[in-house]
């Protein structure tokens, strides 16, 4: 390649242009919110290419979210970088991980690794203090083969139920649920079966690590790996397989990571192990960022770079480039509140721009109500800010369940939006059932799909016949569709259940022969190393096509047509759209692979779309306007935060609140509702202990509309302190009765500083409980006087309704 443009340099300020020249050897970019740390590593990308260190595809480039991976995409194509080029192994932990199993998925045997040496030394000096050595399998013959079902949480219950209750212990107590967390808390730290700590022995009834052996058993009987294990499993081959480990050292010349600061154990094993020779590894992160301990991230990965890798190069940015200073400001000012952090310096050269602007709402729907008049405004440009698309645009909650509120709203007012790993479109009944069929006829010996759809539609395979199914397979070692065939033979089943089995099975086969071909056409395709075969059989219509056959013919699809549920329609239209969506693959199995990898549910047609996200899943992102919804204690920070002793939970909370606030370009909108429906029960809501750190100076704080006709201003008049607490308390919102009486709670909860230091930004204490003769308003019966308090009850003495007993989150004082 003769020299090629550097463009791509052009644009970084000196400490980037540092990181991104410093080419061999270990570089860590630490450095805060929006500071380019991401430009930075794909300039790097692209410099490796352009100097002609490494080939695309000599280049490992880990981005955290699938969607982060797609923007680090965009973001190459505005590269000197050839487009007909093989693209560089860039993804998440779990996308690359897949990719590397499917080519190495026999090497986890049972038997060949319970072969291994326990201890043996390894090449890799450097990975010896974290056990690296250690070499453990499950013991046994089986072994994993490539064409692996990845399973989800909910097949991945479903499998440990059945051997809970094998076990004989009570599942309702000993739930799936709580193991399948346990075990990925194992995977996380990379504790196979038998390298779980004896101190956690005693965990799930003394027998979560026999059910843990037991159950990557059955997942190798099944051909079936779970998430965790696609992290785990290729550090147990690199362990086991030195020579291999060697190869792929000398295969990723470069490798580069983002997000670097949410890495758990295991994926660190996996990056060091790969790293281990040349070293050439590039980490990227932010220690405030991180938000997935709880699922076994270690900050503490990023803290110990420098000692892990000898002479790392340490690179600080310290100039955002994303946000507005008031809204840098007021992220900063509340990430100080926490205690362990390294710390930095932020600085912006961008214009003042908006103040963040804080809202209180008298509920959630109210909440998503304004959110989406505001949206439409802020579409209109009637804000007295530049007109912003609905791409601009996002939501990000910190619970999924938020969600709803503004999926049911946006719908109502046609305001086209998606949902970013949200309520999984992937996760809807039809979805799944139609995915059971396509992982069959993928998959032949996937027996969980074999099970889902084997009578659904019906055919007549009760319970009974479904049991003779399993047994026979067992006695025979066989899947349950060869056990099923076997049954067929020996008459074991008979009448109209046989003949549809036998229907059911004959079409499988068909449907595998095709899917099978449509498969080799692009494994073929893809291996540099294998010429391209002209004669091939083809398959005689597209994989589109095949999943239509198999949708109609099934009878899958009329059995939604004769449902006469109102859900009904919606499920047809959703099948239709995951068919449509095969389109975009090159076949059955790639789209499989795609599902349980990708969360993300982006709706068809191109219009704009405000985007709905976790918190968690906004990470790396960034977009002009945010909207954060829903800053009320218990809710974020969580009431799991909160109720843990100990500063950690807490801390990650707030670590999550700095990455919410700096998602935001320009403007900020905080928002909170003084009663919200959490799973069926009303409770009374308290403003978020965040609210209260947010540095006032930077805060504007908004009237809800409705309390002076429907008008929509900011506070004005006298100090903005006076203002907000005014016009704060002016809004129906601090009238519930329940808020007060949280407030009386919270005036002795504990705080990290005084709460008059904070800069409290609404000091609601003032308020007090409803006392007897107050006066008041009620929703439905109008005005009265209280004639008893009792616990949340209250006696009133109607004007008009006569003498009531009402429960007092209902209830407003007229006068406040
Ligand atoms: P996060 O911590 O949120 O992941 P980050 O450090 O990865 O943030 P980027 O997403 O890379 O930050 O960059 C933030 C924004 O700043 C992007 O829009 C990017 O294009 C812009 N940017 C980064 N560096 C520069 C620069 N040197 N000049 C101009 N714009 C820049
Ligand atoms: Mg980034």
């Amino acid at each position: 390649a003769g020299m090629r443009s550097t463009a791509y340099l052009d644009d970084l300020n000196p400490a980037q242009r540092e990181a991104v020249e410093t080419l061999d050897g270990p570089v860590l970019m630490l450095a805060g919110a929006g500071t380019g740390k991401t430009k930075a590593l794909m300039a790097r990308v692209a410099h490796l290419i352009t100097t002609g260190r490494a080939r695309p595809d000599e280049i490992l480039a880990v981005t955290f979210t699938n969607k982060a991976a797609k923007e680090m995409k965009t973001r190459l194509a505005v590269t000197p970088y050839d487009v007909n080029a093989p693209l560089p192994w860039m993804g998440t932990f779990h996308a690359i991980c897949v990719k590397l199993l499917r080519r190495h998925a026999e090497l986890i045997s049972e038997k060949a690794l319970a072969a291994q040496p326990k201890t043996q030394p390894h090449p890799n000096a450097v990975l010896e203090d974290i056990g690296a050595n250690e070499r453990v399998g499950w013991g046994g013959g089986l072994h994993l083969k490539s064409n692996f079902t990845i399973l989800d949480s909910d097949d991945q219950q479903r499998l440990l139920k059945q051997l809970i209750t094998a076990a004989g212990i009570d599942e309702k107590r000993w739930t799936a649920r709580q193991l399948a967390g346990l075990i990925d808390h194992w995977k996380n730290r990379c504790w196979t079966p038998g390298k779980v700590p004896a101190a956690e022995a005693a965990s799930f009834n003394n027998i979560g690590t026999e059910l843990y052996e037991q159950y990557q058993r059955r997942l190798l009987e099944l051909n079936a790996v779970d998430f965790g294990d696609l992290i785990v499993h290729m550090v147990t081959i690199f362990q086991a397989h030195p020579d291999l480990l060697a190869q792929y050292q000398r295969w990723f010349k470069y490798i580069l990571v983002d997000e670097y600061q949410d890495t758990n154990v295991a994926q660190y094993m996996w990056l060091r192990l790969l790293a281990g020779g040349h070293k050439n590894i590039c980490c990227v992160g932010d220690d405030d960022q991180s938000i997935y301990g709880w699922r076994g991230a270690e900050v503490g990965n990023i803290l110990r770079f420098e000692k892990d890798f000898p002479g790392a190069k340490v690179v600080r940015l310290e100039q955002n480039y994303r946000s507005t200073p008031h809204i840098l400001a007021a992220a900063t000012s509340v990430i100080s509140g926490n205690e362990n952090r390294l710390g930095k310096t932020l600085w912006t050269q961008a214009e003042e721009g908006e103040k963040l602007r804080l809202i209180g709402h008298w509920d959630g729907d109210e909440e998503a109500r304004w959110i989406g008049d505001e949206i439409e405004a802020l579409e209109k440009g009637t804000r007295g800010l530049r007109p912003y698309s609905a791409d601009d645009m996002a939501i990000l909650v910190r619970a999924s369940h938020q969600m709803r509120a503004f999926e049911d709203r946006f719908l109502t007012i046609g305001l086209p939006y998606k949902v970013i790993g949200g309520p999984r479109f992937y996760e809807r009944l039809e979805i799944r059932d139609a995915m059971g069929y396509f992982r069959l006829v993928t998959s032949p010996a996937d027996d969980l799909a074999f099970e889902r759809i084997v009578n659904t539609p019906k055919r007549g395979l009760g319970d009974k016949a479904r049991q003779k199914i399993q047994m026979v397979a067992r006695a025979n070692g066989t899947s349950l569709l060869d056990g099923a065939r076997i049954l067929l033979q020996d008459k074991g089943l008979t009448g109209k259940g046989a003949a549809q089995l036998s229907l059911f099975i004959d079409q499988i086969d068909r449907w595998h022969e095709v899917a099978r071909l449509h498969a080799t056409a692009t494994t073929l395709a893809d291996e540099d190393d294998v010429v391209m075969d002209d004669d091939r059989p083809q398959a005689p219509f597209s994989h589109v096509e095949l999943a239509e056959q198999i949708l109609d013919e099934s009878g899958y699809t009329e059995m939604w047509q004769n449902d006469k549920t109102p859900e009904a329609p919606g499920r047809l239209e959703n099948l239709k759209e995951l068919v449509s969506q095969l389109d975009n693959f090159d076949n059955l199995q790639g789209f499989l692979e795609h599902v349980s990898l990708v969360m993300d549910n982006e709706q068809s047609g191109d219009e704009p779309k405000v985007s709905i996200m976790t918190l968690h899943a906004a990470k790396g992102l960034e977009f002009p306007v945010i909207f954060l919804p829903g800053w009320e204690d218990g809710l974020f920070p969580s009431q799991r935060s909160m109720d843990e002793s100990g500063l950690k939970g807490l801390e990650e909370e707030r670590r999550l609140a700095y990455v919410g606030i700096t998602r935001a370009e320009e403007l900020c909108t905080i928002s909170f509702a003084g009663n919200r429906r959490v799973f069926g029960q009303w409770q009374s809501q308290l403003p978020s202990r965040f609210i209260d750190e947010l540095s006032e100076e930077d805060v504007e704080v908004l009237t809800p509309p409705g309390l002076y006709g429907g008008g929509y201003g900011a506070a004005s008049g006298g100090s903005v302190q006076s203002g907000m607490e005014s016009r704060m308390a002016e809004t129906n919102v601090y009238n519930s009765p329940g808020w007060r009486r949280m407030q009386a709670r919270a005036s002795d909860r504990p705080v990290s500083q005084p709460r008059e230091t904070r800069g409290s930004v609404i000091d609601m204490t003032a308020a007090s409980a409803h006392t007897v003769g107050e006066r008041v308003f009620h929703q439905k019966f109008g005005y009265g006087e209280i004639l008893g308090v009792e616990g949340d009850k209250l006696e009133i003495a109607f004007d008009k309704a006569g003498v009531k007993k009402v429960v007092a989150k209902f209830v407003t004082n007229p006068d406040d």
